[in-house]
């Protein structure tokens, strides 16, 4: 037993993901000391069982399905794709679930690295094995999610797949059992399906991809059966055992379905059920709800950012509230207050409530920020959707003959700007920052009109959405 250590520092972050690294080198670059606590490997969830790994696996897949689209190049990639070769990449973008690179950064930024389960003991104090690590000014707790499983008896015997397992699996399994309409069960029924698994799909309600505009599930859940996967909607699992490797599945319907593995992708739960939360008279287990600054309530030191929040469940946004909390706790620990009220504050997430941004990396992308129609709605906001089919852009049929795409944007009849936008088809991820400015810009419609687009570019979808709603 090695005596127990006391360290002081400005601010200790718990969890080096995506947002703990960002809050580290925020509170770094503000000259304010920092210890980062990490129980695994740094870089989180998202470098090694979520966005890199799964992308990874997506691209060939979506680049294969757009050169398919080309006469004169689609007799060129009519061969299965090469999975080893695929799975190869895959591992070189997660290092081999390693760390050491990113382990190298932290050191670069000047923040110290604890390894370990750090757990809360007090306000202001955390334990990361015999050490306590005790914050001046913040502690950060950046601890993200892991995969929910539902209480179906016996499933721990039957060692079904998460996302760690759908995005870190060294083969392709025959036959994959996908329960989940989301986006991490539709990205990982489009990857294994096109990676030579087959692919049965298990939806318990009436589409895919719910929280977006109806059109994109319906658009996904159609190429994914041409693709050869079965998709069955209002479908739930009733029991599932393995025996002699044999998955079995019976459904609520009494439908027996075998498969070489199963892949529950049925929601995250955070991880704060073992990180001392009593010790401060929180809830174990729970999301820790935050204001704008990402701070606590009813605290004055203890922020919770990224995925533990609740508040959006990606990497981009999370990363975007850590430089909001890092801004948030400089200005603190220097003494300034900030201006919550402001929507233009630096120390203010605004962007969390109604703009955050998407891409769903199926075949076709889909992509959306801001409110749906149905949100919008539900929100009171007086609002008119708009719709175009993408192939009536000259762009998109240049991108891919027989171009299948819808958009649509829904325009707030009262102020004139827009609430959201939603696009779906072959390219249109990288489109979807163009409506993220102008949602979050609030750049009026008839202003809209002087952007221009570059001809022939799939962002031309952008004069046929304004045509269509000045024209109805
Ligand atoms: C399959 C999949 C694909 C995804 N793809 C995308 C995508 O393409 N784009 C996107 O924006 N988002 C994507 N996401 C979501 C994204 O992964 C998360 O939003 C992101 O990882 C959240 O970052 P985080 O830093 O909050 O948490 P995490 O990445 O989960 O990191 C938390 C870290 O804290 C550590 N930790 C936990 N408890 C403790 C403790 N007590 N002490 C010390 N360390 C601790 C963990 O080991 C981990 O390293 C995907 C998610 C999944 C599951």
């Amino acid at each position: 037993m090695t005596e127990t250590e006391t360290n002081l520092y400005d601010v200790v972050v718990l969890g080096a993901g995506p947002v703990g690294e960002n809050v580290a080198d925020r509170t770094r670059a503000a000259g304010l000391t920092t210890a980062v606590v990490e129980s695994e490997l740094v870089g989180g969830e998202c470098s090694y069982w979520a966005c890199m790994p799964s992308k990874a696996l997506l691209r060939p897949v979506i680049a294969r399905a757009d050169a398919r689209r080309l006469p004169g190049l689609r007799q060129a990639v009519q061969g299965p794709l090469d999975t080893a070769a695929v799975l190869a990449r895959r591992n070189w973008y997660t290092g081999d679930w390693t760390d050491d690179g990113q382990v190298d950064w932290i050191e670069s930024i000047g923040a110290d690295l604890y390894r370990g389960q750090g757990r809360l003991t007090g306000p202001r104090t955390v334990s990361v094995g015999d050490r306590t690590l005790t914050a001046r000014h913040a502690v950060v707790v950046a601890t993200g999610t892991r995969a929910a499983l539902p209480a179906l008896p016996g499933l721990a015997d039957v060692r079904p797949w998460t996302s760690r397992e759908a995005t870190s699996a060294q083969s392709a399994p025959g036959r994959l059992v996908v329960v989940g309409g989301g986006v991490v069960a539709t990205e990982m029924a489009t990857a294994w399906q096109a990676l030579g698994s087959q692919v049965t799909l298990l939806v318990r309600g009436k589409g895919l991809l719910d929280r977006m505009e109806p059109f994109a599930g319906e658009l996904v859940a159609e190429a994914l059966t041409e693709a050869g996967a079965d998709v069955r909607t209002g479908t739930s699992v009733a029991s599932v055992t393995r025996a002699d490797g044999v998955v079995v599945v019976v459904t609520d319907s009494g439908e027996r379905i075998e498969a070489d593995e199963i892949l529950f992708a049925v929601g995250r739960a955070p991880r704060t059920d073992d990180i001392g939360l009593e010790t401060v008279g929180l809830e174990p287990g729970s999301w820790l709800a935050v204001d704008d600054s990402l701070r606590v309530d009813g605290t004055d030191w203890l922020y919770a950012v990224g995925d533990v929040n609740h508040r959006a469940l990606l990497t981009h946004q999370g990363k975007y509230q850590a430089r909001i909390a890092g801004a948030a706790i400089a200005a603190r620990a220097a003494g300034t207050s900030l201006d919550q009220a402001d929507p233009w504050s630096a120390h203010a997430a605004t962007a969390d409530h109604e703009c955050v941004p998407q891409v769903v990396f199926t075949d076709p992308e889909a992509a959306s920020v801001g409110l749906s129609l149905a949100e919008a709605e539900a929100a009171g906001h007086r609002v008119r959707a708009v719709d175009v089919d993408m192939s009536s852009v000259a762009g998109a049929g240049l991108y891919a003959e027989g171009y299948r795409g819808r958009a649509r944007m829904i325009v707030d009849l009262e102020r004139e700007i827009l609430r959201g936008v939603t696009f779906v088809g072959p390219g249109v991820g990288e489109l979807i920052h163009s409506a993220t400015v102008a949602v979050v810009g609030q750049v009026p419609i008839a202003r809209l009109w002087h952007a221009v687009p570059s001809y022939p570019t799939i962002s031309e979808v952008w004069l046929r959405l304004l045509e269509a709603f000045r024209d109805n």
